[in-house]
């Protein structure tokens, strides 16, 4: 698929979301979030689903977590226009309740389209959620999320080869400060894995 062609089918799911009435969560919201950079990025993040201030925003990571995200990003030389940034779940779930398995099933086949339109080199998992959905895509067995954390997994798709790196979700450091070391050494691995890749390039 040409770069254009990605942008312009991600715009036509954009479409298809924004109308979307699949779960409950429609009444709530104030509106979807579908994901934010382009859909050409080599590199897809994934949370869980946007929270208060991402569905008044309609800005994927905009509150606390997100400066957590950027500051982490920026510690291994990364921008935010550097990868795109989705969730799980598209709609802002009530008081951030955890996604729950009919929210999930309604809303899973919107991040798959997703993947299939980008078909990215990388996908890093933000946090349990995102992480045991993609595993259950890639048939990878999940275990737990600090047991897999940092770990890299490769996949051969069809198309090429896929890493996945899971890692805790940005916001665990919003409750607890001293879990921002553990991030900033997860990260490191996320970007030794981009400098091989550099290096393998080049
Ligand atoms: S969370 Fe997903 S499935 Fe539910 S209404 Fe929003 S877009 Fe549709």
């Amino acid at each position: 698929m040409k770069i254009n062609q990605k942008e312009q089918a991600m715009q036509e799911l954009s479409k298809q979301i924004n109308s979307c009435e699949k779960c409950e969560l429609y009444k709530t919201r104030n509106k979807p979030l579908v994901g934010d950079g382009s859909a050409n990025a080599k590199i897809l993040a994934i949370g869980e689903s946007p929270g208060y201030y991402e569905d008044i925003e309609n800005k994927a990571f905009a509150g606390e977590a997100g400066k957590i995200l950027n500051q982490l990003l920026d510690s291994i030389g990364l921008k935010r226009s550097d990868i795109y940034i989705t969730n799980v779940l598209k709609c802002h779930p009530p008081r951030n309740h955890n996604p729950n398995r009919q929210e999930i099933d309604s809303c899973i086949s919107y991040l798959h389209k997703q993947i299939d339109i980008m078909k990215p080199k990388l996908i890093i998992t933000l946090g349990k959620f995102a992480s045991r959905e993609i595993f259950a895509k890639y048939n990878l067995e999940f275990t737990r999320i600090s047991e897999i954390r940092g770990k890299v997994f490769e996949i051969e798709t069809l198309e090429s080869r896929l890493k996945i790196i899971p890692l805790l979700h940005p916001a665990v450091a919003c409750y607890h400060s001293e879990m921002i070391n553990v991030l900033k050494d997860d990260f490191k691995k996320l970007g030794n894995v981009l400098n091989n890749n550099a290096e393998k390039q080049n």
